[in-house]
């Protein structure tokens, strides 16, 4: 397993991580097989969603913001950061990207972001490389 950390820099943001991961990709050597890449935090998540304008991720986090308000009479949890919780809950903690002669076998308009929901934090992804055929 690789590992690499991130610093976000706003409450919530979506980081284009692409490059790491490609970066990690080309330290490992494998040139055919999978990718997970997963983020150890409760209130981070990863996704992979269009990198060529950032306004998709402007309009996803206005998105989740709208679906969970960071303010709700009903949150019992009492650190105070439910929807953190909640938004990285429906993003989800991994994703898995095929890997064809050493490169992230992506879509054209594809990015694999990092989703912070309760930043600015120090923050760690990890990902495991599948050598296949
Ligand atoms: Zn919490």
């Amino acid at each position: 397993m690789l590992s690499f950390s991130v610093q976000t820099h706003d409450h919530d943001q979506m980081l284009d991580i692409t490059e790491q991961v490609q970066q990690a990709l080309d330290r490992s050597g494998i040139r055919q097989g999978a990718a997970i890449v997963y983020v150890p935090h409760t209130t981070a998540a990863v996704t992979i969603n269009e990198n060529a304008d950032p306004d998709v991720a402007h309009d996803i986090l206005h998105d989740l913001d709208r679906m969970v308000p960071w303010e709700q009479q009903a949150y019992r949890h009492d650190e105070g950061n439910s929807a953190a919780h909640a938004k990285a809950a429906m993003v989800g903690h991994s994703v898995t990207v095929l890997i064809d002669q050493g490169r992230l076998r992506m879509g054209r308009w594809q990015g694999i972001f990092f989703c912070e929901f309760d930043g600015p934090r120090h923050r760690e992804v990890h990902v495991q490389f599948l050598s296949g055929v």
